[in-house]
């Protein structure tokens, strides 16, 4: 039968010596290859005793910022849950009472604020969409957990605390946010 293509090797059908029978030659050459990446640098890292640095505007799991006074500032005008690709943010909002002024910011406050980690894709339009800087991403990274209802973070997760070092930096992400601003305002 003619051939296709001249690209056919003739393998031989040598029978294997008493050393290739106790596979001496392959252990050889497998340790060799682990020889040699034992000696490489290592491409991973014991986290989370040690922690790769990232960039100073990575996008990790999100904070609900609070005002200068410590209320908060998201008035659950749900424009983060409309930008969201993912679905993940739902909330409730609620009327704040006489009182409450100190609690929340605005008239408007979102009672349950719930975003799913495992839908999330951390892609920061709900950042962007908020009117009232009150949700950020931040550098810190989600756990892992056993149970898929543990990865719905309600505000209890999310909200940051009022004492001063209780306090979330999102001034990286904020200068980011404010510099894609004027950038799209004047390209
Ligand atoms: S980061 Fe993206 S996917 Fe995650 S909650 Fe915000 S908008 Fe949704
Ligand atoms: S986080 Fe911002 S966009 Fe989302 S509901 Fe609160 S104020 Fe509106």
């Amino acid at each position: 039968m003619q051939k296709l293509t001249n690209r056919s090797k003739v393998v031989s059908q040598k029978d294997m010596s008493f050393l290739e029978k106790a596979y001496v030659p392959a252990i050889l050459s497998g340790m060799g290859i682990t020889l040699k990446h034992f000696f490489k640098k290592k491409s991973t890292v014991a986290y989370p005793e040690q922690e790769r640095s990232f960039s100073p505007v990575y996008r990790g799991r999100h904070v609900l910022k609070r005002d200068d006074k410590g209320a908060e500032r998201c008035t659950a005008c749900g424009l983060c849950a409309v930008a969201c690709p993912a679905e993940a943010i739902t909330m409730t909002a609620a009327e704040r009472q006489k009182g409450e002024e100190s609690l929340y910011r605005e008239e408007k406050y979102a009672a349950v604020y719930e975003i799913n980690m495992l839908r999330c894709i951390f892609c920061g339009l709900c950042e962007e969409a908020c009117p009232k800087e009150a949700i950020f991403l931040t550098p810190n990274i989600t756990p892992a957990y056993y149970d898929r209802q543990d990865f719905v973070y309600g505000k209890d997760m999310l909200v940051e605390g009022i004492a001063p070092e209780d306090r979330v930096d999102v001034s990286k992400r904020q200068f980011w946010r404010d510099n894609l601003e004027s950038t799209q305002k004047n390209p």
